[in-house]
């Protein structure tokens, strides 16, 4: 049986930042090493896209003004056929700004209102102070849980309402808000939080989590996933990983 995966990449001109594409690359390496076709779409403002053709979607990061930029088009264009996707179980990996995206607004520093397509149920509220910094957050959305390690940078501080988890508990760093220890948020399929890194080449196990659910969703739950000569990335997300937690001690 040969499988394949149309990977929506959303604004990567705007969206795009602290090596965001490396998710997408990543997805796209893991798919090619187990003989798994995958086609990339970019989806820049006034593109058409019909989301029950989209296995697997990805939002990256962006400055506020690269925001600004895409904030009429997100919600006009695809706000309500994304929503449905999404609750039709779509995989989405949402970073950041993208993140923030599909909340249901985000008030920036600067006092401008963004409106997010509210897909998932938070809301992001600027500060003055940027959070920065690594970040060791537990997912604990797979059966067995998994730290996972990134690079923040965000004004943004998140909330969550009671129609979204949060991805895990944060080990190092803020998260959502540097307040309440949640990391990021889960909504069925979708997936959000402040973890640039890139995220994926950093955490193979999660990567390779969303590829699994995407070629579930397609083909059926019988599909597995063949293992990959991960070695190296392991030890490297347990060393830097170590290192984190032991500074925080
Ligand atoms: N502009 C948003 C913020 O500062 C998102 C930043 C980002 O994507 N890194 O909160």
């Amino acid at each position: 049986m040969s499988y394949r995966l149309r990977i929506a990449h959303l604004y990567p001109e705007q969206m795009n930042i602290y090596g965001d594409r490396g998710n997408i690359i990543t997805l796209q390496q893991r798919c090619a090493w187990r003989g798994i076709e995958t086609e990339i779409v970019p989806v820049g403002v006034g593109l058409q896209l019909d989301w029950a053709s989209v296995d697997l979607a990805f939002f990256g990061g962006g400055q506020d003004s690269g925001q600004a930029l895409i904030a009429d088009d997100f919600l006009n264009n695809h706000g309500s056929a994304l929503r449905d996707a999404i609750n039709n179980d779509l995989v989405m990996l949402t970073i950041c700004g993208g993140y923030q995206m599909l909340g249901h607004y985000f008030l920036t520093h600067t006092g401008e209102k963004l409106p997010g397509i509210g897909a998932l149920d938070l809301y992001t509220v600027g500060g003055t102070v940027r959070l920065i910094g690594n970040t060791v957050v537990e997912f604990e959305g797979s059966s067995a849980s998994v730290k996972l390690v990134g690079f923040e940078n965000h004004s943004g501080r998140t909330y969550l309402g009671s129609g979204v988890r949060s991805l895990g508990r944060v080990l190092v760093g803020a998260g959502n808000n540097g307040e309440d220890g949640s990391g990021g948020a889960i909504y069925r399929n979708t997936f959000g939080c402040y973890m640039h890194g890139s995220l994926l080449p950093k955490n193979p196990q999660f990567a390779d989590h969303l590829i699994s659910l995407a070629l579930q969703r397609r083909y059926g739950p019988q599909v597995t996933l063949a293992p990959l000569h991960d070695e190296l990335e392991l030890a490297a997300q347990r060393t830097m990983i170590e290192r984190l937690m032991n500074a925080r001690n």
